[in-house]
């Protein structure tokens, strides 16, 4: 019997080998002891899934920094009374890093410790109450970490990945979009070439940054006139609203008909130009056009979506999960970019998912460099489980200091992003690494101006 217990130990101890936790005493908990040489054999072949699982509380809840990539990212960690058993999840709001890091460690730490760590939706709804105020951004990174980390473990628990928990894969792989720029529309049209001919099927274009800010336009008159800080940026929206249609035109001419395009506003122009110039895009038929509002302009959406056949994908500003139940039930939006790293975590990305799926919206998980791999991680393992998945950016290339903090990344192919199989969310942090790279405390730099100075919302 104790030979049969042994083998099967063994596998599993392999496996978390792989994922470097060390000890397997958290899985012999997880499977029914054998009474007989019979059965013990029969287990062998059948393979039982884990029964009565023996509990496990939350022994520790703190934050892992690391600056690697150019990005100040924050991973949460979460330590349980089973030695060697932890999980990771993503808390990253780079520009206000360190204020997430204190309220980690020094709140959901001190709420968390001795609560179990299998009830995720418990430990969701109690954090998430437990400030009294809530839905804002630093307690809600805080929560999406603690909250991926938990299913993490019980994907560890249960031997699987976390996909699996889900639901399983309804697809082999995650198509993605890239993105590319240039200052020319025959220069994005080049860049978009390349990426053809790496395989990829869908490729965002913008002409310089965003808005075209310190690209397109002349003229910042609040510049000459002292107003401001010297590094404020300008946005000259007449300039960015006529060179927009142009890039697309001449994208289209260079690269053809099939490859998907798409285009992010950055929320940045008065609503009725939006409209206006969506219009005229409706000839180059973009895949979706992102962020075409801000989210004060909220009561602009059913009249943008009647104006237009276009694509609209929304969201990505959004703290609040109830923030989008009148957009998807409206179909304002055909795509929701949601901030997993910031909305709370898995669980309620899976419920505006599934939310959508009745309402034939789908989900465009938001995926720039200051998500951490372990964020891209838990986006990627519900791009494979949700039905109504639209296309996931970025989340497969990252630079090979990353990689070697966060071993298990995903990885990407010809466009497509994979997961690996093991249990959890496949992911793990070396925590030495990553220390080598401290976060640095800068308030970044989203400050765009009109020509007289204006602040323009991004
Ligand atoms: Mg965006």
């Amino acid at each position: 019997m104790e030979k049969n217990e042994n083998k099967l130990v063994t596998g599993r101890r392999d496996a978390l080998k792989m994922l470097g936790l060390g000890s397997a005493a958290m899985i012999t908990g997880g499977f029914r002891k054998v009474s007989s040489d019979k059965e013990a054999k029969e287990q062998d072949t059948i393979q039982k899934p884990p029964v009565g699982m023996a509990p496990v509380k939350i022994k520790s809840v703190r934050a892992i920094t690391t600056k690697a990539g150019g990005s100040n990212l924050v991973v949460v960690k979460v330590e349980t009374t089973e030695p060697g058993l932890y999980g990771l999840g993503c808390a990253t709001f780079t520009q206000r890093a360190e204020a997430v890091v204190v309220g980690i460690n020094r709140y959901l730490n001190d709420f968390c410790v001795g609560r179990d760590a299998d009830n995720i939706e418990d430990m969701w709804q109690s954090a998430y109450v437990s400030s009294y105020w809530r839905n804002g951004p630093v307690l809600n990174n805080g929560l999406s970490g603690l909250d991926q980390a938990l299913w993490d473990i019980k994907g560890k628990r249960a031997g699987m990945p976390v996909y699996q928990l889900l639901g399983g894969k309804c697809r082999f792989a995650i198509d993605t979009y890239t993105s590319v720029s240039g200052s020319t529309p025959e220069q994005v049209g080049e860049n978009v070439l390349k990426q053809m001919a790496d395989g990829q099927r869908h490729v965002r274009i913008q002409l310089g940054a965003y808005g075209g800010v310190g690209t397109i336009g002349s003229k910042p008159d609040f510049k000459d006139a002292g107003f401001g800080m010297p590094r404020d940026g300008f946005m000259d929206d007449k300039a960015y609203l006529r060179a927009v249609p142009k890039m697309f035109e001449g994208v289209r001419k260079k690269c053809g008909e099939e490859i998907e395009l798409i285009h992010d506003i950055h929320e940045r122009c008065e609503p009725r130009d939006v409209i206006a110039m969506c219009k005229q895009l409706e000839d180059y038929h973009p895949f979706e056009i992102e962020d075409p509002l801000s989210p004060e302009n909220r009561h602009w959406w059913k009249q943008l979506r009647e104006s237009t056949t276009i694509p609209f994908a929304m969201g990505e500003l959004f703290n609040n999960v109830n923030e989008f139940v009148d957009p998807v039930i409206n179909h304002y939006f055909d795509y929701i970019r949601l901030h997993v790293s910031q909305i709370g975590g898995i669980t309620p990305a899976m419920k505006v998912a599934r939310l959508c799926e009745w309402f034939n919206v789908k989900t465009i998980w938001h995926g720039p460099g200051d998500v951490s791999p372990v964020g891209h991680s838990a986006q990627a393992h519900m791009d494979l489980a949700c039905w109504n998945f639209g296309i996931q950016e970025g989340g497969g290339v990252f630079s090979d200091q990353l990689r070697e903090i966060f071993p298990g990344c995903c990885t990407k192919k010809n466009g497509y992003i994979y997961v690996n199989d093991l249990p959890g969310l496949g992911i793990d942090i070396n925590e030495e690494l990553a220390a080598k790279y401290p976060i640095t405390n800068s308030a970044g730099n989203w400050t765009v101006r009109k020509r007289d100075g204006t602040i323009i919302r991004p």
